[in-house]
C-alpha cells in the first residue's frame, strides 16, 4: 500500500474541533488505499507561549532545556490526535522524535537530522495502524531531546516520507497553498499551482515563512513530492517540485519580504590579503550565519565591507566585529537595525532579461531609496528602510503583476 505523510501545522489542530477536523481527514486518506503518517506541530501558540515561560525565569536559558521544554508541545498534540482517532474508530499509535529514533546532532535548539528508524513505523503501519508523530523534535546520540529550529515540524514530516518512501507529503496550514507573496501582507498575492525546490529554497530563505528551508531541501535531495494544503478546505494546494520547462516562461514567481535582520558594514578596512579572512573566522568562531557579503575597493588602498545577519545575531555579530577592529585597519563600524530586505525569485530570471530594471524602476516611481543590492541566478534582493518595506514590496508585487495567475499576465520580454 502506498504511504503518504501529513503534517497539520499549530493553526490545524489549535482545538479539539480542529483536531477531530484533521483526524477525519487522515481517516479519508487510509479510506482511499493509503498508510498514513501524521506529523504534528503544537498546538496554536504553545510554542510561543513556552518560550515566553522560559524567558520569564531565565532570560538566557540553557539551550538543552530549552528543547526538553519546547518539545512538550508537540507531545501533547501527537497524543490528543490518537485520542481523537481512537474515539473515531480507528487504530492509532503516536510517538515522540526520541521513540522513532529520529537521530540529530547536538545542535540544541537548530538540530539537524542524521537518521530515522522509519522500521518501527512500517510496522506500525503493516498492523493497519495509524501511525502519529511528534513534529520538531529528535534526540541526539546521548539520548538528549533536541528541536530542529522554529518551523521544523515541516521538517519532519518531509525527512519521514523520504525515510519511509512515501508517495508524497502534504503540509497542512492555515492558507490555501504557496502564494506569490506573503498573503497576509499583501492581499492581492494568488496562490500557485507549483513552484519549484530551488524557487522555494530561495524564498524560505528569504523571509517566506510557510516553508522551513530544510523540508524543502530535503524534498530537492530525496525527490520528495510537497503538496501544501489548507487544512479547513477541499481543495488542491500549491505542489513542490522539481523543475519542469514550462516554469522558465514565468519571469518571477515570487516575492518575499524579511524584517527580522541587521547590516552590519567595515568602513575603509586596509586592502590587504587576508582581512575577509579574519573577519568571517571570527563571525563564524561565534556561531554568526552570515549573508550578502558586499566588499567593494573603494582606493587602491581601502575597501568596504558589509554582510546581513539575523536580529537575533546582530550584538554577537557586532562584539565579533569590534574585537578585531584595531586589527583591520578600518576607518568605521555601523550596524543598521533599521532595515529590511524586499526580494524577487524565479527560475525565468536566468533566460529573461530587463528584471533588475523592472524591480529598481518600481522602488524609484514609489520613491523609496536602495541601501544595497545583491544578486544569485535566480533572485534579486533590495535592502530598504524598514518602515517603508511593505510599501517596497506592493511597488514590487505590482511590477510583476504578482497579483495575477502566471498564465494570465503579459507577456515576458
Ligand atoms: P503552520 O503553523 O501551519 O506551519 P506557518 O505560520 O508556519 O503555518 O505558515 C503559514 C503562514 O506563512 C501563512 O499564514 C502566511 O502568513 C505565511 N506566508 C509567508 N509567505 C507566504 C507565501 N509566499 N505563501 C503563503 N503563505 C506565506
Ligand atoms: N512548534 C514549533 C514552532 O512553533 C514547530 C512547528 O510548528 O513547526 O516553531
Ligand atoms: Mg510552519
Amino acid at each position: 500500500m502506498p504511504i503518504i505523510t501529513q503534517k497539520f501545522g499549530g493553526t490545524s489542530v489549535a482545538d479539539a474541533e480542529k483536531i477531530r477536523q484533521a483526524a477525519a481527514r487522515v481517516i479519508e486518506t487510509m479510506k482511499n488505499g493509503y498508510q498514513v503518517v501524521v506529523v504534528a506541530s503544537a498546538r496554536g501558540k504553545q510554542t510561543d507561549q513556552l518560550i515566553a515561560d522560559a524567558l520569564e525565569l531565565n532570560p538566557n536559558p540553557p539551550k538543552r532545556e530549552m528543547d526538553q521544554l519546547l518539545s512538550t508541545g508537540e507531545q501533547q498534540t501527537v497524543s490528543l490526535f490518537a485520542m481523537a482517532l481512537d474515539a473515531m474508530g480507528c487504530d492509532a499509535i503516536s510517538f515522540t522524535g526520541g521513540q522513532i529514533r529520529l537521530m540529530t546532532d547536538s545542535a540544541h535548539t537548530q538540530a539537524k537530522i542524521k537518521s530515522i528508524d522509519a522500521e518501527r513505523i512500517h510496522k506500525q503501519l503493516d498492523q493497519g495502524k495509524i501511525v502519529i508523530v511528534a513534529g520538531f523534535q529528535g534526540i541526539d546520540e546521548y539520548g538528549n531531546i533536541t528541536t530542529l529550529g522554529r518551523g521544523g515540524s515541516d521538517t519532519s514530516a518531509v525527512a519521514l516520507a523520504a525515510a519511509l518512501g512515501a508517495e508524497q507529503c502534504e503540509i497542512y496550514t492555515d492558507v490555501d497553498g504557496i502564494y506569490t507573496t506573503d498573503p497576509r501582507i499583501f492581499k492581492d498575492a494568488v496562490k500557485l499551482g507549483q513552484i519549484s525546490y530551488d524557487e522555494m529554497l530561495e524564498m524560505a530563505s528569504l523571509g517566506a515563512g510557510v516553508m522551513h528551508i530544510r523540508a524543502v531541501g530535503f524534498g530537492k535531495k530525496y525527490d520528495v513530492k510537497i503538496h501544501v494544503r489548507n487544512s479547513a478546505k477541499e481543495i488542491e494546494g500549491t505542489v513542490i517540485t522539481h523543475e519542469v520547462p514550462q516554469m522558465e516562461g514565468v519571469v518571477v514567481s515570487g516575492a518575499t519580504i524579511q524584517k527580522e535582520m541587521a547590516k552590519i558594514g567595515l568602513v575603509g578596512v586596509a586592502n590587504v590579503p587576508g582581512n575577509a579572512a579574519k573577519v568571517f573566522a571570527r563571525l563564524a568562531k561565534a556561531k554568526v550565519v552570515v549573508n550578502d557579503i558586499i566588499q567593494t575597493e573603494i582606493s587602491p588602498e581601502k575597501a568596504n565591507l558589509s554582510f546581513m545577519v539575523g536580529i537575533s545575531d546582530s550584538t554577537a555579530a557586532k562584539e565579533a566585529v569590534e574585537e578585531i577592529k584595531d586589527e583591520l585597519g578600518r576607518d568605521d563600524i555601523f550596524i543598521r537595525e533599521d532595515i529590511a530586505e524586499i526580494s524577487v525569485v524565479g527560475v525565468g530570471m536566468r533566460t529573461h532579461y530587463g528584471v533588475a530594471e523592472r524591480m529598481f524602476g518600481a522602488l524609484a516611481e514609489a520613491n523609496i531609496n536602495i541601501d544595497s543590492i545583491t544578486t544569485s541566478e535566480i533572485r534579486i534582493s533590495c535592502v530598504v528602510d524598514k518602515d517603508q518595506a511593505e510599501k517596497a514590496l506592493e511597488a514590487v508585487c505590482v511590477a510583476f503583476e504578482l497579483d495575477k495567475p502566471p498564465g494570465e499576465r503579459a507577456k515576458a520580454d
